[in-house]
């Protein structure tokens, strides 16, 4: 398992009690607060994960973490596993 697919769990479940953390101590305001937040985190994923290249039909999609990768890799460029 290679090191991006530990990492971005962990990310995520960071990423939720913060979101979390945000609600208990603003309230309703916090809601909203939670939400710009989450929609940066996500955007962010999305520009490390997807390449712009991602209509390039020479490139296949990881079955570990779904990032793009050449058809000719053996393994992920970036959690490692195999394709
Ligand atoms: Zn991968």
């Amino acid at each position: 398992m290679g090191l991006a697919s530990v990492l971005k769990p962990l990310a995520a479940i960071g990423c939720f009690v913060v979101a979390f953390a945000m609600v208990i101590l603003l309230g309703p305001p916090g809601i909203v607060a939670a939400a710009v937040f989450g929609a940066v985190v996500w955007a962010v994923w999305r520009a490390t994960t997807y390449s712009s290249e991602s209509t390039t039909p020479e490139r296949t999609n990881c079955p570990s973490c779904g990032a793009r990768n050449d058809v000719s890799a053996e393994v992920c460029g970036y959690c490692g596993d195999p394709l």
